[in-house]
C-alpha cells in the first residue's frame, strides 16, 4: 500500500486577502472592485455565521446552487472555523467568462479566480489556500454569486472539502483536530489515539523542531477524496495523503497542512502498522514549514520514510528486479513517478528514495537526508535554474559534494547490492 505526499499546488499571484475595497459608489469603480466588495460580504457573513446574509450574496442563483451552498454554509459553521476569506485573483486568468454566459444568465457576467482561505482556529499556522472559480452577476448594479462550477469543462474545479459531500463533526485533543463524517465517528478515537502517539515518535525522529498541530480528515469514499484532492490517479489502494496548499503571497510557502486518511484501508491494519503510516506522514508536515520549490519528491518520500518510519531500504525488492534485468537507470525517481505509473513502479519510486536517504545516512551521518533536505529547502525565493540546479548547490553547500557526484556514488552501490 502507499503512503504518498501529494501538495495541491495551486498556483497564481495574489492579490492581498481581506483587502479593503475603497468606499466607491457602483458607478465610479470598476467592476473587479465591486466584485471584491460582493466577496467582502459573504465571506463576512461566513465568519459571522450571518446565514440571511450568505444567502443574499447568491440573489437569483439558481435553486440547487443556493441550497447546496446554504448546506456548505450549515457545516463549515459547525467547525472550528478561525479566519475566511476570499480574494478575487485576476493575475492568472482573468475573466474567463464567453459570451454564452451572459446569455444563459441574462446579464453582466464575470467568471473569476477567487482565493478562498480557511484557517481553523488552534490549529492552522496559516489558512489554508485553494481556488474557487465563481460565475458573478451583475443585475442591474446588484452582484451575486451564481456558480461555482462554469469552467469545469476548463478542469478548473473550485475547491470542494470534505463537508461539501455531508455532514462534519470533530474531535480533538491535545493539539489533533479530527473531521470525519457522522458514520465514521466511531473512527475518530481511533485515529486520535494513534495520532498522538505517532506524532510523539515523529518529533523525536525527525532532527529538526516541529510542534504545529494537526489536522486530520477522513472522507467516506474514493470518489470523495479524489474530487477533495483533484487527482486524476488510481486511489482505491492508497492509505494516506499529507496535503498542503501553496501560497505565493511571500515567495514561495505551503501552507493548510491537512492529513486525508482513507479510513477503509487505514483500519485494515494492526495498531503498530497504522501508527507508522502516520510517522510517515506527520514526518512530511514536519518539513511543511520549511520546505521550498526545489524539493523533489525522492526527497520528500525518502526522508518521510528513513525518519518517520525509521527505513533502512535494505530490502528493495523492486529496485532488485531493476538492476538484475538491466534496467535500473542509476538516476533518483522524477516526481511522476510517485502518481502515475503502475504500481510496480510506484513501489520502486518510494524504494529508490528511501535508498539514496539511506547511501546520504551512511555516508555522512543520521542527519544527513535531513540536512540536505533543510539545504534544498532554503532554496527559496523562486529564481532562475531547475531543479537540479539548486538541489546541486544545497548539496555541495551542506556536503562539500555535488548531487551529480553523490547520485552515481549511490547508482554504483545500489548495483553492486543487488546485482
Ligand atoms: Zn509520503
Amino acid at each position: 500500500m502507499m503512503r504518498c505526499r501529494l501538495s495541491l499546488f495551486a498556483a497564481g499571484v495574489l492579490l492581498i486577502a481581506a483587502q479593503p475595497v475603497p468606499a466607491q459608489t457602483p458607478s465610479d469603480s470598476t467592476w473587479q472592485q465591486q466584485a471584491q466588495k460582493l466577496l467582502t460580504a459573504r465571506a463576512a457573513a461566513v465568519q459571522k455565521g450571518d446565514l440571511p446574509e450568505f444567502t443574499r450574496t447568491m440573489r437569483g442563483a439558481p435553486a440547487p446552487f443556493v441550497k447546496a451552498r446554504r448546506q456548505w454554509f450549515d457545516r463549515i459553521r459547525t467547525l472550528p472555523l478561525g479566519s475566511y476569506s476570499l480574494t478575487l485573483a485576476q493575475d492568472q486568468f482573468g475573466d474567463l467568462a464567453l459570451p454564452a454566459d451572459t446569455r444563459n444568465y441574462k446579464g453582466d457576467v464575470h467568471i473569476v479566480q477567487v482565493k478562498e482561505r480557511i484557517a481553523f482556529k488552534g490549529f492552522d499556522r496559516s489558512p489554508a489556500e485553494e481556488d474557487l472559480f465563481l460565475t458573478l452577476r451583475n443585475s442591474g448594479g446588484a452582484w451575486s454569486v451564481v456558480a461555482d462550477t462554469d469552467r469545469e469543462n476548463l478542469f478548473l474545479m473550485s475547491m470542494r472539502n470534505i463537508w461539501d459531500f455531508g455532514p462534519v463533526q470533530t474531535t480533538s485533543r491535545s493539539g489533533i483536530l479530527v473531521i470525519t463524517h457522522p458514520a465514521q465517528r466511531s473512527a475518530a478515537s481511533t485515529i486520535l489515539s494513534d495520532a498522538i502517539a505517532a506524532r510523539t515518535t515523529a518529533r523525536k525522529r525527525w532532527p529538526y523542531p516541529w510542534r504545529d498541530p494537526i489536522i486530520i480528515m477522513v472522507p467516506s469514499t474514493v470518489s470523495e477524496l479524489a474530487r477533495v484532492l483533484q487527482t486524476q490517479f488510481d486511489l482505491s489502494s492508497f492509505v494516506a495523503f499529507a496535503s498542503s496548499s501553496l501560497t505565493r503571497d511571500k515567495d514561495w510557502s505551503l501552507t493548510g497542512d491537512r492529513v486525508f486518511l482513507h479510513w477503509s484501508n487505514y483500519s485494515r491494519y494492526d495498531t503498530g502498522y497504522r501508527r507508522l503510516i502516520l510517522d510517515h506522514e506527520f514526518t512530511h508536515l514536519a518539513t511543511r514549514a520549511a520546505t521550498g520549490p526545489y524539493v523533489q519528491s525522492f526527497m520528500d518520500e525518502g526522508t518521510a520514510q528513513y525518519y518517520g518510519e525509521a527505513a533502512a531500504g535494505n530490502a528493495a525488492p523492486y529496485t532488485r528486479t531493476r538492476v538484475r534485468s538491466g534496467r535500473f537507470t542509476g538516476r533518483v525517481p522524477e516526481d511522476w513517478f510517485f502518481t502515475a505509473g503502475p504500481p510496480e513502479d510506484i513501489y520502486l519510486a518510494y524504494e529508490l528514495s528511501l535508498s539514496f536517504i539511506t547511501y546520504l545516512g551512511k555516508r555522512f551521518g543520521h542527519n544527513a537526508g535531513a540536512r540536505a533536505y533543510q539545504a534544498t529547502a532554503a532554496e527559496k525565493p523562486v529564481s532562475p535554474g531547475t531543479w537540479r540546479y539548486h538541489q546541486g548547490l544545497a548539496f555541495r553547500r551542506t556536503f562539500g559534494v555535488g548531487f551529480e557526484s553523490l547520485e552515481r556514488g549511490w547508482a554504483d552501490a545500489t548495483r553492486k547490492a543487488y546485482r
